[in-house]
């Protein structure tokens, strides 16, 4: 039978305490034994269904983590107080003094900020390459990689990685493939084709209403259990646990992602095509002007289309600017960084969200200063929304009067 991510998420029960249909929030950070012996074996990790301390694991968490498990496809899961919250103690847990790690060079800034400026501390050295090139990522590895990282759909410029490929080199190399799937939820199994560890910032499509940070990791009982190892696991001696209130609040929205991803990724391919018709260099990787559209099309789960980001360049910051702001003037989103929200959100990534990355590396990438990254909405009426965004990109100069529509 074919994988089934949303499927998978219906397909748990979790009850409450008194027949509740939704599972009860455990409001405690620390559990009761009925017997000495059994707080000792649960320290030894030999007591299996006992809890001990919330910062190693709660029944809010657990379940929590286990619909992210189930929509990855992995075993099991840990959920985490933020995305860097599990971003960091994956990376530790995998890497100590003189190991390297091949990662994407288009990654996240909070991400490539830690690889590049925080890890060295620990011996730790990252070689950014372009993930979209095999054999440079190939090259890239020596006899100390110990992990290979990227994101399924890179931040902000939108690469596909070939998650299949990559995980035939990680395998033949000894690697751990580690894939951040923040911005293509159900859309990407990346567990399914071939990586080791798959994380996700809770904060952006998943939660989806941007009222709090959040993160999970998904793998293997035994990479998640490495983790929450009370001598020495990174999750659990670094300690960024969600809050169990947080985590039912996260596992409720997490039940409507498949509708909410339909209409993201419904509305991302009717403004992506009718920006790109109306002349704009528009990236998004369900045109067939994306490099990799046939890469994505080839891994997808076809149902939840190519996701709501996309990115267009108007050409300079000023020109971005003053666009973005008249956007939010004409209340057709907002100007702000995260992504994942019911309205548009947009930012521009090289002096915001990537501004981490040093102007001559952006350059290299391929980041230009004009370019503006859309999270876009769940907008009952794409096609309004798309006429008024035309008229605000015709006032600042962006597309030539002639475009515009009257009806
Ligand atoms: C936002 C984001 C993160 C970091 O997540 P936080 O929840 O903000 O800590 C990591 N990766 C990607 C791709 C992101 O978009």
């Amino acid at each position: 039978m074919a994988f089934k991510p949303a499927n998978n998420i219906q397909d748990l029960q979790y009850f409450g305490e008194f027949g509740g249909v939704n599972p009860s929030i455990s409001d405690s950070s620390t559990y009761t034994f009925l017997s000495a012996k059994t707080m000792f074996d649960t320290f030894e990790g030999n007591a299996d269904g006992c809890y001990l301390y919330s910062r190693h694991s709660s029944p809010s968490n657990l379940y929590l983590g286990e619909a992210l498990a189930a929509m990855e496809g992995t075993e099991t899961a840990n959920v985490s107080a933020s995305g860097m919250g599990a971003i960091t103690p994956v990376i530790l847990q995998l890497c100590g003094s003189d190991d390297h790690i091949v990662s994407s060079r288009t990654i996240y800034g909070g991400t490539y900020a830690f690889l590049k400026n925080f890890v060295p501390r620990f011996n730790i050295e990252t070689s950014f390459v372009d993930i979209t090139n095999l054999k440079m990522v190939e090259a890239a590895i020596t006899q100390n990689t110990k992990v290979l990282y990227c994101e399924s759909v890179s931040n902000p410029l939108l690469e596909v990685a070939d998650i299949k490929g990559l995980s035939e080199i990680a395998k033949k190399h000894h690697l751990k493939l580690v894939v951040d799937n923040t911005f293509s939820p159900l859309s990407i199994s990346p567990a399914i084709l071939g990586a080791d560890v798959v994380i996700h910032s809770l904060t952006k499509f998943i939660n989806g209403s941007s009222d709090t940070v959040g993160g999970v990791v998904c793998g293997t009982q035994e990479f998640i259990n490495d983790l929450r190892n009370i001598n020495c696991g990174a999750s659990m001696l670094l300690g960024s646990t969600m809050d169990s209130l947080r985590a039912s609040s996260v596992l409720k929205n997490l039940r409507t992602l498949h509708i909410r991803m339909q209409q993201h990724s419904k509305n991302g391919l009717y403004l992506a095509k009718r920006f790109e018709t109306d002349g704009l260099k528009t990236v998004y990787p369900g045109l067939k002007s994306h490099p990799s559209h046939n890469l994505f099309k080839s891994m997808m789960n076809e149902k939840y289309g190519y996701g709501g980001m996309l990115t267009i360049d108007v050409g300079t910051l000023e020109k971005a600017n003053e666009l973005m702001e008249l956007m939010q003037n004409k209340n057709l989103g907002y100007l702000a960084v995260s992504l994942g929200f019911y309205k548009t959100l947009f930012s521009a990534p090289g002096s915001s969200t990537s501004s981490e990355i040093p102007e001559d590396e952006q350059h290299a990438m391929g980041l230009s200063d004009g370019l503006i990254r859309f999270s876009i909405g769940l907008d009952d009426d794409i096609e309004r929304t798309y006429l008024i965004m035309k008229q605000c990109m015709i006032t600042v100069g962006v597309l030539e009067p002639t475009h515009l529509i009257t009806d």
